[in-house]
């Protein structure tokens, strides 16, 4: 609605100048001339008919040094407004105009450059970013806009290239996301089996950001592929001394490796110590799973209550429901109220499947799993899991 005010707004005004920059400077043949189509072009705003006025407007102001921003003004307008293809048409107007100044094309160009992305020409978009950076205009926002385009592309070694750039022009570092881009290649290379390749690449992963949890989560990953589980083990445990907060990307592999190495106790004494620095349900879930004496359950549910006195969330409900159904199968005190429990954990699985449990720390994005770039923001690592979506 706003954009659309302005564009008429925009339009009036240009309708305006049209005609006095006529009344003033031409010949009073001109004047009688060009005074239908500001009339024309009032005449269509006001009966409503915008489009019109706008292919009026097109029609009738040259690309001059005078006007070309008015130009690129309505022409950002239209992208913005999602017609992608009239922002395209004005755009290329302007870049057909041969007396502009380098600074003048470029800015058309870059603009340009915006509207085939929105309109998914990533190939165009490419070349005419290329082109500006090699003319040495608008640096900084060719070089986010490349690194963009291949990201959509997934062309990880481009995206290192252009981040190495954009550093280098903006001073801002980009390892956060160079490191992700090695990790990014780390899995694809999982995906072929070439498991090599891909520890070498979590290895350049650390070398750019040396606290990229990913990088360290994917060598925990390849380290128990190959069985090396004390090294796994390690993996994980760094991982979360970093970041308690990614218990939900370890606790599988955790629970794996101690029960094939028969060493359930060592990582139950680890989780307690670890629930202490971390109030994540999903600790105290997984302690559940591994305790089996009654006694230990018990104190299980202890902690579960009083964590539930503070957090009342679906999850932790669910978790502790969980819980209670396995203290049923052990305790005769519960065994009757073990129908009972098995129905409410049905129901709580049926309103938690959907359920959203990451959360971009950045913009609030919510999502059912995790996604190492934001959709919402693209930022790189941004998203984590949150029991309280
Ligand atoms: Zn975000």
């Amino acid at each position: 609605m706003y954009d659309l005010l302005a564009l008429l707004l925009l339009i009036a005004s240009v309708l305006g100048w049209i005609l006095g920059r006529y009344s003033k400077t031409e010949s009073q043949q001109s004047v009688i001339s060009q005074k239908p189509i500001y009339f024309r072009g009032l005449n269509f705003l006001l009966s409503e008919q915008p489009d019109k006025a706008i292919d009026l407007f097109i029609e009738s102001l040259e690309v001059t040094a005078e006007t070309i921003e008015t130009h690129l003004a309505l022409g950002n307008l239209f992208r913005r407004r999602g017609e992608v293809e009239r922002a395209i048409k004005i755009h290329q107007n302007i870049i057909a105009h041969a007396d502009l100044t380098a600074t003048q094309y470029a800015a058309a160009l870059l603009e340009l450059g915006q509207d085939y992305m929105s309109a998914g020409l990533i190939d165009r978009a490419e070349n005419l970013h290329l082109e500006l950076i090699n003319m040495g205009f608008y640096l900084k926002p060719a070089l986010q806009n490349l690194k963009e385009i291949y990201q959509q592309e997934k062309d990880w070694e481009k995206c290192l290239k252009i981040a190495s750039q954009l550093s280098n022009v903006t001073g801002q570092s980009q390892k956060i996301d160079s490191a992700h881009y090695y990790c990014e290649q780390a899995e694809e290379a999982i995906k072929i089996y070439y498991l090599t390749d891909a520890w070498s690449f979590t290895e350049q992963a650390l070398q750019m950001d040396p606290t990229c949890i990913r990088a360290i989560l994917l060598k925990a990953k390849l380290a128990q592929q190959r069985r090396d589980y004390n090294a796994a083990i390690q993996y994980y445990k760094q991982a979360l001394a970093q970041n308690p907060n990614f218990f939900s990307e370890t606790a599988s592999g955790l629970i794996a490796i101690h029960k094939q190495l028969n060493q359930e106790e060592a990582l139950i004494e680890y989780l307690y110590e670890l629930y202490t620095i971390q109030h994540d349900p999903q600790i105290l879930l997984a302690l559940a799973e591994l305790e089996t004496s009654e006694k230990k359950l018990a104190d299980i549910e202890l902690l579960f209550q009083a964590h539930l006195h503070e957090h009342t969330d679906l999850l932790t409900v669910k978790y502790f429901i969980a819980l209670l159904i396995k203290r049923s199968t052990k305790s005769k005190n519960f065994a009757n109220s073990q129908e009972l429990l098995k129905i409410i954990q049905q129901a709580l699985d049926q309103v938690a499947k959907d359920q959203q449990k990451y959360r971009c720390v950045k913009c609030g994005f919510m999502s059912n799993h995790l996604h190492w770039q934001c959709p919402g923001c693209k930022r790189w690592g941004t998203i984590r899991f949150s029991a309280d979506c």
